[in-house]
């Protein structure tokens, strides 16, 4: 089994949505499943599908697993 590692260029996912950090309509780069980064000001937000899908911050747990599953970011 081979980790599953940051971003796949091959599949990337992008949508336009709006940031709650900077208050923008911008392009949201999803970072792993539902996870998405803001190509504006760079903050990650996680799709929330209630009706309509909109963009919410990250609470601590989210943050926590995005560092088990999909910030690893080597360089
Ligand atoms: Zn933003």
């Amino acid at each position: 089994m081979t980790k599953r590692l940051g971003f796949n260029f091959h599949n990337i996912d992008t949508v336009v949505g709006h940031c709650h950090q900077c208050d923008e309509e911008s392009i949201l780069v999803a970072i792993v499943t539902e996870y998405y980064r803001c190509t504006n000001c760079g903050a990650d937000t996680k799709q929330h599908i209630n009706g309509k899908i909109s963009y919410i911050r990250l609470s601590e747990s989210d943050k926590e697993w995005l560092r088990k599953n999909g910030r690893e970011e080597k360089r």
